[in-house]
């Protein structure tokens, strides 16, 4: 009978973890991976060097992005791209509109 009653109790609580969505759960794995300082190093290095590039691609005046520099279509990045789509590119500012390659497929 108890472990009747435990088991229901557990079950409950689940479906309460459930209802806080998994982000809860997701939030906590990268509390414990951030804990890690070998983890945290990783991603400082790994960000780092992302901004780097960055900086450098700017300074040759390339702003755009990869997909639009190699001839493949922005959203899978894999097809090549038929045409041309919309889209709003947040800016410090509001919004603004730029256009991406699109293999219509995906
Ligand atoms: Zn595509």
């Amino acid at each position: 009978m108890l472990q009747k009653g435990e088991a229901q109790a557990g079950s409950s609580s689940d479906v309460a973890m459930e209802r806080e969505g998994q982000w809860a759960t997701r939030g906590a794995y990268q509390r414990r991976w951030r804990a890690n300082p070998e983890n945290r190093a990783g991603e400082r290095k790994k960000l780092s060097r992302a901004r780097g590039m960055k900086r450098f691609r700017e300074s040759l005046g390339d702003v755009l992005p990869a997909a639009q520099r190699v001839g493949r279509c922005a959203f899978c990045r894999h097809r090549t791209p038929k045409f041309r789509v919309q889209r709003l590119k947040p800016t410090e500012t509001g919004f603004e509109a730029m256009e991406l390659p699109y293999c219509g497929e995906c």
